[in-house]
């Protein structure tokens, strides 16, 4: 086991290493994190919408607790299947517009099985180079052609979808908004290609749930575009604030993938308390539009905010702004003296992103003030100027 340790330290050497730190919540700040006994402002969670924290999602996740009690016991298909879900599942429908939804454990899990359901050896995934790893992996585990393009290019797209126009299945998948980079797919566009060229369309809506859409569906709702998705997806541990995620489509894909999707299959299905607070978040999630003017407006007026400072952020409205460091160590003691002046916000590095691009990913909460907005943007152009990210 000694080359362990070797390659530790080329890894840290590389100021590519990874650690575990531990934090805890703010009871009713989500906004806020502690890290031992110091509270940071937390720039760094995907919890949107400020949820993770609600009383009433809590409470539902305890009531359901007392009834259903602590596991599930079982996969579903086999004496896992509780109440929870079936409510879940037909609130997501109807919420989504669909026939039909499921309910996975997580996103991850939710991304590599319904790949690996739908393709296999011979077929070809059309997968954009800034996927989630989620996506990536599923397309591995499936077996099936692995036809990257590069990031939201619809040409090189079209060039592939070209040279394997002839396969058996092909699949389009791309995330909604984009994970690192905060920015959109061109969704109208690949549901175009995916018309013209007989392939199947897959869109992961895990940054674009709740924050998009008259009812937080997400992206492809916002732009009329839903019907043209054969599989949405999305999770519950980002705007929803509780964990869990779901696939909604035809009535004919979820009987497929109650049969096909090895996750499903073969996992314990999730505490019966998750679900029944998943299912209290959805209703807030529709009803509580206000969360979202909050979102947005705190999200452009910090965009704004570290542009006149000069930054080079991502582009698009979404909460997700990288600020871009470049060299990995730069990064990492950008985001060191972020946590010095109270702030949280990590150092995202390669392989998540790209070599040369590493960055320090905001992302925003409605629970966010515009003065803690404000402060922290100050605090970031001065260690932006100490660090040379930015110039005098
Ligand atoms: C977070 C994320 C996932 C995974 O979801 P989990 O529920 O956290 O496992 C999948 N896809 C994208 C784009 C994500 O950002």
């Amino acid at each position: 086991m000694n080359w362990i340790e070797k390659e530790l330290e080329l890894l840290d050497d590389a100021s590519l290493g990874r650690s575990l730190r531990e934090c805890s919540p703010v009871a009713e700040s989500p906004g806020y994190m502690m890290r031992g006994d110091r509270k940071l402002l937390n720039l760094s969670s995907n919890d949107y919408l400020g949820l993770s924290q609600h009383p009433a999602i809590i409470e539902a996740m305890r009531e359901a607790l007392l009834s259903e009690g602590a596991g599930s016991g079982a996969s579903r298909l086999v004496t896992g299947n509780r109440m929870p879900y079936s409510h879940l599942e037909e609130a997501l429908a109807e919420w989504q517009n669909c026939e039909a939804a499921l309910v996975f454990a997580n996103g991850y899990m939710a991304n590599s099985g319904v790949i690996g359901a739908l393709v296999s050896r011979g077929d070809v995934v059309f997968s954009d180079r800034l996927n989630h790893a989620s996506i990536t992996d599923g397309v591995v585990l499936s077996r099936a052609e692995h036809a990257r393009y590069r990031h939201n290019d619809m040409e090189h797209l079209r060039a592939l979808l070209n040279k394997h126009r002839d396969r058996r299945r092909k699949l389009i998948v791309t995330d909604a908004v984009f994970s690192m980079d905060g920015d959109q797919a061109p969704l109208r566009e690949l549901a175009a290609l995916k018309r013209e060229f007989g392939a199947m369309l897959m869109v992961d809506e895990a940054h674009s749930g709740g924050i998009y859409g008259k009812r937080g569906e997400g992206l492809c709702h916002e732009l009329g575009l839903q019907d043209e998705v054969d599989i949405h997806m999305g999770t519950f541990s980002k705007s929803f604030g509780v964990y869990g995620a779901y696939i909604c489509g035809s009535r004919m894909l979820i009987r497929w993938l109650v049969n096909k999707a090895r996750p499903l299959i073969y996992s314990t299905a999730l505490p019966p308390s998750n679900t029944a607070g998943v299912l209290k978040a959805l209703a807030l999630v529709q009803e509580e539009h206000w969360r979202r003017e909050r979102l947005f407006a705190a999200s452009s007026s910090f965009r704004c905010l570290l542009e006149a400072s000069g930054f080079k952020i991502g582009s698009g409205d979404s909460p997700i702004i990288p600020l871009i460091a470049g060299d990995n160590e730069t990064a990492l003691r950008f985001s060191g003296a972020l946590g010095s002046a109270g702030i949280a916000a990590a150092a995202i590095r390669p392989p998540t992103v790209p070599a040369g691009t590493a960055r320090i990913r905001f992302s925003l909460s409605a629970a966010h003030t515009d003065k803690e907005l404000t402060d922290a943007a100050a605090q970031i152009r001065i260690i932006g100027q100490q660090l040379g990210v930015l110039g005098p």
